[in-house]
């Protein structure tokens, strides 16, 4: 078979690098004196974030601060990751209790299933990001660091609200 050669035409009026060029830096120079900047200068300035933020735990507790969780092994359960560690207690009266109850934050992909399953509303995902460690270890939240958690709780979505309006 005999090889041919087939020349394409650049259209050159369609396809300038040059108009290209000068297009980008037309709208690099607009963001430049834009007032409504996109950035803010982290740390000392943060987004607001929206109220289905899924970032870190909280445990919530009862009145005399105890943990609202019931040991009933759901989350865990639930958990698509296995970043939940639940050793439950029973106590004098027979009610249960997490004698155990970590987080792996790191492993956790913030589906928000736990907060979803738990009867109790006990565990949550909260509006909360700022939770970098420099060691790995720092990343397990035991139940005394969940429940000193204040930030607030995630509004899940909701099927009669689907816009959360
Ligand atoms: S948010 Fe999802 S991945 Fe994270 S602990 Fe809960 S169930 Fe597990
Ligand atoms: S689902 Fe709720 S009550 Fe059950 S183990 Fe998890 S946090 Fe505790």
């Amino acid at each position: 078979m005999a090889i041919t050669t087939r020349v394409v035409e650049r259209p050159i009026e369609e396809a300038s690098y040059v108009r290209a060029t000068f297009k980008g830096l037309a709208l690099t120079f607009k963001h430049l004196v834009d007032p409504h900047k996109v950035t803010v200068q982290y740390p000392e300035e943060k987004w607001d974030i929206g109220p289905r933020w899924r970032g870190t735990h909280r445990m919530l507790t009862t009145e005399d601060g105890k943990a609202k969780c019931v040991a009933c092994g759901l989350c865990p359960t639930v958990c698509p990751c296995n970043c939940i560690k639940l050793v439950p207690g029973v106590d004098e009266q027979g009610n249960r209790y997490p004698a155990v109850f970590d987080i792996d934050e790191f492993r956790c992909i913030f589906c928000g299933y736990c907060q979803e399953v738990c009867p109790e509303e006990a565990i949550h995902v909260g509006r909360h990001y700022e939770n970098a460690e420099y060691d790995r270890k720092d990343f397990v939240y035991d139940l005394t660091r969940l429940t000193a958690q204040t930030h607030p709780v995630c509004e899940m979505w909701d099927p009669a609200d689907p816009k959360g309006e």
